[in-house]
């Protein structure tokens, strides 16, 4: 029942990876430290030198963008950051910034060495973006006081502060923002087996039961992806509590998920309807993103950020110029016959 319940409440696919009502409980379970933060070892190696150097020399840490799909633990390890430096964090986004004064009473309220977090960098706008450029360069920003011919700038200064901005899309920032980022770092989608250990933490801050199966079981369905992991996790709690004894076996989360329409390898109704809708109506493809968004009635956006990252990942899609296609993988997936049979080496090499 309260399954159905909070899927009513929000309505945003089970599989989606972007931040929803049902995941407020996830802000407990983020880790603090490097050492508790699975997975993403080229981004924590690197970051750890980084972090070491700036504490050595007494400094604030060089401004740092973190870059990747939703979901994969960039505010979580902006507070990781914070937490290592022994700083202050203010976390808030670039939608959230409308004018310069908003971005001006942040800057000035910061202490010296805090980390001031913007998620969704790409979306500040134009008049907000010029303002950050001053404070992150030369930590001084430029106050317009008065106005007609008696207005006057003043050059206010800064404490030197880190910038940590986070985006899904580093193709859509600015040249100038982009090169005032001393380090840039990509965070990259789980293997099954980091995310099952992230899974068996989860499970453990939250008082579950959970044997090893069952962990890998809900890892290999979260398509790469901490938030949907933790989410499932969640979810099968309630099934292994209403039909078990409340352990979070393989059995649970196999019938759990299955419950949810999500597949063994993680793919939901609307993947399946995507890939179908490319065999059947154009033939394997190449189709262009909007024909086949409007094929299925979802969004372009939706089928571009939350389905094809993943897809692709599996092998299952291939983007080329002329449009989407499907690769004998889904087909065999999918059980459906695959005319022609091209092996896929033979057809990445045509691509
Ligand atoms: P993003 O900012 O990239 O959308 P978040 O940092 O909000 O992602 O991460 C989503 C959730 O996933 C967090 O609340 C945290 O519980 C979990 N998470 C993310 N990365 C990790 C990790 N490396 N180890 C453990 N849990 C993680």
């Amino acid at each position: 029942m309260s399954l159905e319940f909070s899927q009513e409440l929000d309505n945003s696919p089970i599989i989606s990876p972007t931040f929803a009502p049902q995941d407020a409980g996830e802000i407990g379970l983020r880790p603090k430290m490097l050492s508790d933060y699975t997975g993403q070892e080229k981004a924590k190696g690197n970051l750890s030198v980084y972090i070491e150097a700036a504490r050595r020399r007494k400094e604030p840490l060089d401004h740092t963008l973190l870059y990747g799909p939703p979901g994969l633990g960039k505010t979580t390890l902006a507070g990781v950051i914070a937490n290592e430096m022994g700083v202050n964090i203010r976390i808030t986004s670039g939608p959230a910034i409308e004018k310069p004064g908003d971005l001006a009473a942040l800057l000035t309220n910061l202490n010296p060495g805090d980390i001031l977090f913007i998620d969704e960098i790409h979306r500040l706008n134009r008049v907000v973006e010029e303002i950050l450029y001053p404070a992150m360069e030369d930590f001084a920003i430029d106050i317009i006081v008065g106005k007609g011919p008696s207005a006057n700038s003043i050059r206010l200064d800064l404490p030197k502060f880190t910038l940590v901005g986070a985006t899904t899309r580093a193709g859509q920032l600015s040249a100038p923002l982009r090169d005032r980022f001393g380090v840039s770092l990509r965070l990259e989608l789980y293997t099954p087996e980091e995310l099952a250990k992230i899974v068996t933490r989860s499970a453990t801050i939250l008082g579950m039961d959970i044997d090893p199966k069952g962990a890998m079981e809900i890892a290999s369905r979260s398509r790469g992806t901490p938030r949907i992991a933790n989410r499932f996790l969640r979810r099968v709690r309630d099934f292994a509590q209403v039909m078990g004894d409340g352990t979070i076996t393989k059995e649970a989360a196999q019938m759990a998920l299955q419950r949810l329409e999500v597949d063994e390898l993680g793919l939901d109704n609307i993947d399946r309807r995507m890939l179908t809708a490319i065999i059947r109506n154009y033939s394997g493809g190449p189709v262009g993103l909007e024909t086949l968004a409007a094929t299925i009635g979802e969004e372009a956006v939706t089928l571009e950020d939350v389905y094809e990252p993943y897809l692709m990942q599996l092998g299952f899609l291939t983007r080329t110029p002329r449009g989407r296609c499907v690769t004998p993988l889904a087909y065999e997936h999918l059980h459906i016959p695959c005319p022609g049979i091209i092996p896929t080496e033979q057809m990445s090499l045509d691509l």
